[in-house]
């Protein structure tokens, strides 16, 4: 080592010594300046930067050797072999472009740097002893084997060390240290080397043509130093300039990317390269700690095959495909896969498109729930009921079971909405559907298929005597007690039940019997349940077949007018005619108006009906040789819709009679649905002059608080109650009562359906001011109330009123 020292700064020049020093750092650092931008560059253009800083750092080490030699002062004159001196150059870079491929091989990274570093360590050693054998002289050259063998050793050490550091050479830190490894090794053979060298007095060799003299060496390695130089500027010029611009293209793509809704990452052969802000948010994670990581692991197993099997097709066949991501916290997210080909920084990369198909997944089922649910009970609707049924319709015949098909609906919900607002209706039918809902299996559905109308499929206990003891505990549960908005609201309900397969087989079939058993219920008064029979289908097509030849009878002229007498409860005498609707069916016979009323109200054929009513009847009366009044039914439906005021106005006016003479019966009813219009209504037809009676008092909702809200001109007590005066204590006293009431009111009170003179004495000595019935006379043809018919009225109730002897 001693020797080596003494060697370089006893035998130098130390000024050459420096400037070699220079050329060699200045060259191993452009050589790794080169290597790095090998490192990133795309594939097929590797070997072209490998090549160039093979030649860097083959004509670096030449320089070094040969500005070396120069100071090298062994007092010789000295000259060089052309052709030797060339090749050393030569053995040198093409030493150095075997090391990088070895370096850059894909082997394991101790093989890679082994190799690169024995083969470099000798390239750099074969130039040196390939320029030594080019000097040429006279004298004798001694070399020490020791020393050479240490040269050479040495050199492969520093440029085994040179590649093992070399992994990161993207950073200037790293370019720098493995710069100086290179140049150790270069420097370490050659200054060891020529210690080695002890050389014996001679004179130059200068024969003409092959050897350079010291003059020419000189010009050679100054213009190779200037070359090296200049090389060396301009790849760290392109090297800056390169990545300068690569960092600002990957800045914009950033940029872009972070705007984006999508998660957007880069891979190449399979391993994240970058990812943008959504997919950090998706993932969870920054982008640092994706960037190197396997592009398969961010998704969720169950989409493995389906990523294989795209990677394999051609880009431009790959549609956009649904998989699942594994996202923050592990769960797993549905996206939309849509992949590009991108240049990344020079090499060609994929680039992923993920977007996120949570939200349209979400709406989408919220979409499908809609569209089978009913918003406000959030029970199934008639279509998914439809789809229900048809299911547990094939799950039941294929396990040659039964099920339950029932139709509920609900008995006075109409009074409460009216009465309390569609607020309350809605809370109504939400506490409705919870009870229900209570009362049957989680196998069961119970859907709504109408405002009041809900349908329950049994499939769990589907024999009549389970299905009728579900349908018994919902009536009882409906008719207990409601608590609406601080309100107590009874309701009930009616509830009709079909069976699979007795009464049907198919959806639509079971309804319908269901349905039809449920219409007999309410025709029976509801708030009870009945199974269906078949001869209930009849009744259902009888029904629809009746509404049908209804629809014509005012046109057919089919119907008549029959009028019963009102008469006076003290003289008998006659006051008024109440006229009451018959039906002339063609086929059928005489209609009583209580089969077809009901269904005229259910299908707004009472309109019509009602206005030939109100006109026919004024018409008889006008024709009438007495001012009898004439007392016409109003039905609450007609009442509420069509315009009776209007109605009446004009018959009144085209018959010239005297509105005095007229009367409207109306019920409660027509005060319980919307009492404020109702009102409106009755004081109009008050104003026009009109008299106005409430028809069967005693029935219904009989609360006094409906007497308050209008003063009626009369009431009539029902029929009801008359049949059963003289009968029982309590009819009695019950009449009496509404007698009373009404005088206390002030308004007249008249007894319909009087059958007896019992009747007619009790109700004659209660005070009752009108008294109609059969035992007067029974509705009839105008015509048949003949004088005769007057008289024997009159004799009947004598001269005087006959005094109560209860
Ligand atoms: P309502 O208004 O209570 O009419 C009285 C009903 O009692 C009539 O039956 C009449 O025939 C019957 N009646 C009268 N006296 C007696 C009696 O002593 N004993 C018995 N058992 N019944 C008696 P009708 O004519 O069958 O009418 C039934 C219901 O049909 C009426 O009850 C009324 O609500 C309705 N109605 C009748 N005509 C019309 C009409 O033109 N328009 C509307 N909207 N409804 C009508
Ligand atoms: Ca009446
Ligand atoms: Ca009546």
């Amino acid at each position: 080592m001693l020797k080596v020292l003494g060697c370089i700064v006893y035998e130098h020049d130390i000024r050459l010594v420096i400037l070699s020093a220079v050329i060699c750092i200045l060259g191993c650092y452009t050589t790794t300046t080169l290597l790095a931008r090998a490192g990133e560059a795309p594939r097929h253009l590797v070997d072209r930067w490998l090549a160039g800083a093979a030649a860097t750092f083959g004509c670096s080490v030449w320089s070094l050797h040969f500005v070396a030699m120069l100071a090298f002062m062994p007092g010789q004159q000295m000259a060089y072999h052309v052709g030797l001196t060339v090749f050393s150059a030569i053995v040198a870079s093409v030493g150095a472009y075997a090391a990088f491929i070895a370096w850059t091989a894909r082997t394991p990274e101790s093989i890679r740097a082994v190799s690169g570093g024995v083969l470099l360590g000798l390239a750099v050693s074969g130039m040196h002893y390939t320029g030594v054998a080019a000097m040429s002289f006279s004298g004798f050259l001694l070399l020490d084997r020791g020393l050479v063998t240490m040269s050479v050793a040495s050199s492969i050490a520093f440029s085994i060390v040179a590649f093992a550091r070399a992994s990161g050479l993207n950073t200037k830190k790293n370019q720098l240290e493995v710069a100086s490894w290179f140049a150790l090794a270069i420097c370490g053979v050659h200054f060891a080397g020529m210690a080695a060298v002890t050389i014996a007095p001679g004179v130059a060799d200068i024969s003409a043509g092959t050897v350079l003299g010291t003059a020419l060496l000189a010009t050679a390695v100054g213009s190779v130093s200037v070359a090296i130089l200049i090389s060396s500027l301009a790849a760290v010029t392109v090297e800056q300039h390169l990545s300068r611009r690569a960092l600002q293209e990957l800045g914009r793509m950033r940029l872009m990317s972070n705007l984006a809704q999508e998660v957007l990452f880069i891979h190449r052969d399979g391993v994240v390269l970058e990812v943008n802000s959504a997919g950090e948010r998706l993932f969870g994670a920054p982008a640092d700690h994706l960037r190197g990581r396997s592009a398969l692991s961010l998704f969720a197993v169950e989409s493995t095959p389906a990523l294989i099997r795209r990677a394999a097709c051609p880009p431009l066949d790959r549609q956009p495909e649904e998989v699942e991501v594994r996202a923050v916290g592990g769960v797993s997210v549905p996206v939309e896969i849509s992949c590009q080909p991108i240049d990344y920084l020079g090499k060609s990369a994929t680039v992923v498109a993920l977007r996120d198909l949570t939200d349209r997944k979400r709406d989408e089922a919220r979409i499908r729930h809609l569209a089978r649910h009913d918003a406000l009970t959030d029970l199934p609707n008639r279509y998914s009921l439809q789809e229900r049924l048809d299911l547990s319709l094939d799950v039941a015949a294929q396990q040659r079971s039964s099920l339950a098909v029932i139709y509920i609906d609900l008995d006075r919900f109409k009074p409460v909405n009216d009465l309390h607002g569609h607020a309350a209706g809605d809370a109504l039918l939400i506490q409705v559907s919870k009870r229900i809902l209570a009362e049957i299996q989680p196998s069961d559905t119970l859907a709504r298929v109408g405002g009041d109308e809900f349908v329950m499929v049994l499939t769990s206990q589907s024999q009549p005597e389970k299905a009728s003891a579900t349908a018994t505990r919902v009536l009882d549960a409906l008719r207990q007690t409601f608590e609406i908005e601080g309100k107590r609201v009874e309701i009930g309900a009616s509830i009709g039940i079909a069976l699979y397969p007795q009464d049907g087989t198919d959806a639509d079939t079971l309804l319908r019997a269901a349905d039809a058993a449920l219409y007999r219920v309410k025709g029976e008064g509801r708030g009870a349940l009945r199974f269906y029979e078949a001869s209930m289908n009849a009744q259902v097509q009888a029904r629809l077949q009746l509404e049908q030849e209804l629809a014509g009878a005012v046109e057919r002229e089919e119907l008549v007018l029959h009028f019963q007498p009102i008469v006076n409860g003290v003289t008998g005498e006659v006051e008024t005619f109440e006229a009451l609707v018959r039906w002339m069916h063609p086929v059928r016979g005489m209609v009583p108006p209580l089969e077809f009323i009901p269904i005229a109200e259910e299908t707004s054929l009472i309109d019509g009906i009602g206005r030939w009513v109100i006109e026919a009847a004024c018409r008889e009366a006008a024709s009438w040789p007495h001012p009898w009044r004439v007392s016409v039914n109003v039905s609450p439906k007609q009442f509420r819709r069509s315009d009776v005021c209007g109605v009446i106005a004009k018959a009144l006016r085209v018959n010239a009679l005297d509105p005095a003479r007229f009367v409207v019966e109306v019920t409660e009813s027509v005060l319980i649905d919307d009492a404020a219009q109702a009102v409106l209504t009755l004081l109009q037809l008050r104003e026009m002059g009109v008299r106005i009676a409430l028809d069967d008092f005693g029935t219904g909702y009989s609360s006094l608080s409906y007497l308050q809200l209008f003063k009626f001109d009369k009431f009539k007590i029902d029929k009801s109650f008359v049949r059963k005066l003289g009968k029982t204590e309590d009819a009695l006293t019950l009449t009496r009562t509404i007698v009373n009431l009404g005088h206390n009111l002030g308004l007249h009170v008249t007894a319909e359906g009087v059958e007896t003179e019992e009747q007619l004495a009790i109700l004659r000595a209660l005070g009752c001011d009108q008294i109609q019935g059969y035992l007067v006379a029974k509705p009839a043809p105008m015509g048949s109330f003949t004088e005769l018919a007057r008289l024997r009225v009159m004799a009947l109730f004598g001269r005087d009123r006959p005094r109560l002897y209860a």
